[in-house]
């Protein structure tokens, strides 16, 4: 399952930033480009996590919404529902991503209070 390996990465990465520390909220920005679906991943990092030092965390999800740029009339938009990969305005499909590709932790609660 694809959001079960996406958990052992973030698993990687909040392990070696909380440094022993114990954390209680993950906050994770990703792009809908990814095609993770949060309840999933929630769900995977719950099984994953439980019998690690990381138990009784939980992910906070952020979604980023797709957004293309025409490259001929320099028009930007929200894709939506719509998987296309066009401009609304000029109709070309010269268009260039600009969000929905994000993968990011952007922040560690950890129980003493400090934020990293
Ligand atoms: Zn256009």
């Amino acid at each position: 399952m694809h959001e079960l390996s996406v958990c052992g990465s973030i698993a990687g990465i909040v392990e070696r930033r909380a440094a022993g520390r114990q954390v209680r909220v993950i906050h994770l920005r990703i792009g809908q480009l990814r095609q993770i679906v949060p309840d999933t991943l929630v769900y995977c990092w719950d099984l994953l996590s439980a019998d690690t030092e990381l138990a009784g965390s939980r992910l906070e999800v952020e979604s980023i919404p797709v957004r293309i740029r025409c490259r001929g009339c320099d028009r930007s938009a929200e894709l939506g529902d719509l998987p296309v990969f066009a401009c609304g305005g000029c109709m070309s499909t010269d268009v260039e991503v600009i969000a929905g590709e994000e993968f990011l932790i952007t922040a560690l609660d950890l129980a003493e209070g400090a934020s990293t």
